[in-house]
Order: C-alpha cells, then sequence, then structure tokens
C-alpha cells in the first residue's frame, strides 16, 4: 500500500463548549475517492476544514506528504492550498461579477498565470464539464446544475492534488447533483486527483471508492453511515 497523501490523527476541534470532532483518524491516498458520512452536525464539515488548512486543530495533527501543516505559518498554508488544494462548497461561491471562464481563470490568475493562458485553461475546463458554451455568462444567468459545474472546473483548474467538496450536491436536485457527481468523479480518476467528498446522500456517497462515518465527533466503527 502507498503512503497516505494526507491523514488526521487525534484530531479534536472545539468551539466553545461544543466538540465538534474528539479524536479523528482519517487518511487518504494520492487518486482516492472518500466520502465522509453520518448525520447533520456530526462534523463532517469541521473535518474537512481541518484537513483543508482552513481551521486550525485544537489537539492531534494534520499531514500532507509527512508535514504537519498545523507548524506551517498562514501564508504558506495559503501556498499550499492554492498550489495542491482545490475546494468546491454548496452553492454561492462563484463571483456573480465574473463571467464563467473568468471565475474558472481567477486560481490561476491568483498563482501567477498570464491572462491569456489562465483563459485558454479556463476555456478548456468548462468543455470537459461540458459548460464550454456558457463560458462568458455570469453564474446569474446559467442554472444552478451549470453554476457548479462552473464551480467544479474551478477547484480542479490548478490541478490540485486533493479537491474537498462539502456537500457539492446539497442544493441541486437528484438528478442534476449526480450529473454534477459523476462528471467531477470522471474527471478526478482521469487525472488520478484524491476527494474528500462531504455528504448525508447514500447515493452520493456511491459514487466515492470507500467511506468512512462520523458520529458525535469521532469515527462511527459500525461503519454503516449512510450505504444502504
Ligand atoms: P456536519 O458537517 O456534520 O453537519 P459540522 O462540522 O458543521 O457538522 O458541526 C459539528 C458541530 O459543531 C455541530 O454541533 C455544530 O453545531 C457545531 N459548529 C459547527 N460550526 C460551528 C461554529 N462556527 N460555531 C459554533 N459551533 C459550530
Amino acid at each position: 500500500m502507498s503512503a497516505p497523501l494526507l491523514t488526521a490523527t487525534g484530531v479534536h476541534k472545539n468551539y466553545g463548549n461544543t466538540q465538534a470532532l474528539r479524536g479523528v483518524d482519517f487518511a487518504i491516498e494520492a487518486g482516492e475517492i472518500v466520502a465522509v458520512t453520518g448525520p447533520s452536525g456530526c462534523g463532517k464539515s469541521t473535518l474537512l476544514h481541518c484537513l483543508a488548512g482552513l481551521l486550525s486543530v485544537d489537539a492531534g495533527e494534520i499531514r500532507y506528504r509527512d508535514q504537519d501543516i498545523g507548524l506551517f505559518s498562514e501564508a504558506a498554508r495559503s501556498r499550499l492550498r492554492r498550489s495542491d488544494f482545490g475546494v468546491l462548497f454548496q452553492f454561492g461561491q462563484l463571483v456573480p461579477e465574473l463571467t464563467a471562464a473568468e471565475n474558472v481563470a481567477l486560481p490561476l490568475l491568483l498563482s501567477g498565470s498570464g491572462r491569456k493562458g489562465a483563459r485558454e485553461a479556463a476555456l478548456g475546463w468548462l468543455d470537459r464539464f461540458g459548460v464550454a458554451d456558457l463560458a462568458d455568462k455570469r453564474p446569474g444567468a446559467v442554472s444552478g446544475g451549470q453554476q457548479q459545474r462552473v464551480a467544479v472546473a474551478r477547484a480542479m483548474v490548478t490541478e490540485p492534488k486533493v479537491v474537498f467538496a462539502d456537500e457539492p450536491t446539497g442544493a441541486l436536485d437528484q438528478l442534476n447533483g449526480e450529473q454534477v457527481l459523476g462528471a467531477m468523479v470522471r474527471v478526478a480518476r482521469e487525472q488520478g486527483t484524491a476527494v474528500v467528498l462531504v455528504t448525508h446522500e447514500a447515493t452520493i456517497a456511491a459514487y466515492a471508492d470507500r467511506e468512512i462515518s462520523l458520529r458525535d465527533g469521532a469515527v462511527d466503527p459500525t461503519g454503516l453511515g449512510v450505504a444502504p
């Protein structure tokens, strides 16, 4: 078995008196797609934010390629997120004033790419997600499913090693949700991109290679999760 790409060991995270994570262990290998499931409030989103370095942990550690990211400066964590991580949320993540192509090009521009190259890459990624014809439309002018395809293209345009997706289909109906997720999983497999997929839906978790289930801030040892 290859070494994990990203691991959480004994992670605790509190919000005031709320213990959101109580000693969670987690590991994902390069190219693996892992669903994190469990009932609302069990800590899924908090775990995803800790893994992505968006939240610091209160105890335990998060290692990426064998480096403890808790020891990184905020600037170093931001650089790591820009170069190696992609994030995708439920909705509302596109910049409303920018076109689809401009939204997808944005992470490349922030990483120092030139405008022309960034636009060309953005068009290519929109095409991979079947929305190239929407390149010059703003988010408000396209459907929810189309917006989410643009958001997936934006999360993957930098060719990250890991995509963190927090209920990425939660705002879509079942058919649209499965189409968006199916496209994301297909492209992730082609690229060898690992995906941490937070979901409370069994049909969505079924797209993953593996599922871990949380309950009350800890890994559920029964592993029953949301699978039928
Ligand atoms: P899930 O993603 O499984 O719904 P969360 O990680 O969002 O769970 O939440 C875990 C627990 O932490 C819940 O009890 C939730 O109410 C609490 N929580 C989450 N975010 C915050 C916050 N910013 N401030 C206070 N409590 C929070």
